[in-house]
């Protein structure tokens, strides 16, 4: 829809309008109003370039898409009625949670070892560890190849699919080799094009392997994160859950904003599983429950938690994010309860 400056598009104006969009298979039809017209363009409106040329005239304020610009993730897709499996759990039937250590510590590979028992006897589906770790300072443990192999041994032992975050294409590869099911695209990399296309045409043929996309850190808008999963399910694999995990800037005392509360919102324009980071979002073991509930309390089909058998004995988020397996086993009741609740 375009919505001229003045009240209405001189006859010179229109042809120059009408000229662009019938460059891109478009029509404009105009709407009359008592004061103000206002110019439907008839056809498919999603061509970017189309829309800044017409947002580039001196004479135009604006242009309303009406049309979503997904055409995989959409709600209203041939793939809306798509289910998405991870560790015996579908999405959407029954609430999945992702538990374990922020980083896995190669020195000592027994504490991941038994957090991987503990999560899975507190009820957690799919075991989490970081095996290469995005850190802000470039001084601090990086993560490390060898902990691929304890990632890959704690699956074994505990028969549970494993979440582990890539950045590049050779992590990717080595990630999918190893049989990684859950790929993490980190709220850094949330808006890496490349890298998200990358994933996307490893995982086309894998079509048990699934993606957690995280949001990306600033407080960016909902169709900026469902179209970084639409760059993903491109290449064919629609498995992409969406991840929020707080933004910035940060609610004071919290690691970030808290953002599960966009889950509804998601909703209503995808029909991506919505999974939430608690952990990342307050930063803070304590506060960490609460905010588990609010994401079921929202609406979110599961949970994505750190957890840690000796969480001062941890490294890289544990020592201060990650909780223990008896307040994750309790977390995991109540969220439970909730989401049945919820369910009516
Ligand atoms: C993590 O999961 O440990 C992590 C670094 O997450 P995020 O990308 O959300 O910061
Ligand atoms: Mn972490």
């Amino acid at each position: 829809m375009i919505l001229p400056k003045n009240h209405r598009l001189t006859p010179e104006q229109v042809a120059t309008v009408t000229a662009i969009v019938e460059e891109f298979g478009c029509k404009i039809q105009p709407i009359i109003g008592a004061v103000r017209t206002i110019y439907a363009i008839v056809g498919d409106e999603r061509d970017e370039l189309m829309i800044n040329r017409l947002e580039g005239l001196p004479y135009i304020e604006r242009i309303d898409r009406i049309q979503s610009p997904f055409k995989l993730m959409d709600k209203r897709s041939d793939l809306a009625t798509h289910r998405i499996k991870l560790g015996g759990v579908t999405l959407g039937e029954e609430l999945l949670v992702i538990a374990g250590a922020c980083t896995i510590d190669p020195k000592n590979p027994n504490y991941f070892y038994e957090t991987a028992a503990a999560v899975k006897e507190a009820g957690a589906q799919v075991l989490r560890g970081g095996v290469w770790k995005p850190r802000t300072n470039p001084y601090t443990f990086q993560g490390d190849t060898k902990s691929l192999d304890i990632l890959m041994e704690a699956s074994r032992r505990t028969g549970l699919p494993v979440d582990t975050e890539v950045m590049d294409e050779p992590q990717i590869g080595l990630a999918l080799d190893a049989g990684v099911a859950l790929l993490q695209i980190g709220a850094r990399n949330a808006l890496n094009y490349a890298l998200l296309r990358q994933v996307g045409r490893a995982i086309a043929d894998r079509r048990d392997t699934v993606v957690l996309l995280k949001r990306s850190i600033h407080m960016g808008p909902l169709n900026e994160f469902i179209s970084a999963a639409e760059y993903i399910a491109a290449f064919g694999n629609p498995n992409v859950i969406l991840c929020p995990r707080g933004t910035t800037p940060t609610l004071d005392g919290y690691r970030n904003h808290p953002d599960e509360s966009i889950t509804p919102l998601l909703k209503e324009k995808t029909w991506a599983p919505v999974v939430v980071d608690p952990s990342h979002s307050v930063g803070k073991a304590s506060y960490v429950p609460a905010a588990a509930l609010a994401a079921v309390a929202y609406g979110a089909d599961g949970l994505c938690i750190e957890a840690h058998v000796e969480p001062a004995k941890g490294i890289g988020d544990d020592p201060k994010q990650a909780i223990t397996p008896d307040v994750l086993k309790a977390t995991i009741a109540q969220a439970k309860a909730l989401w049945t609740l919820r369910r009516g």
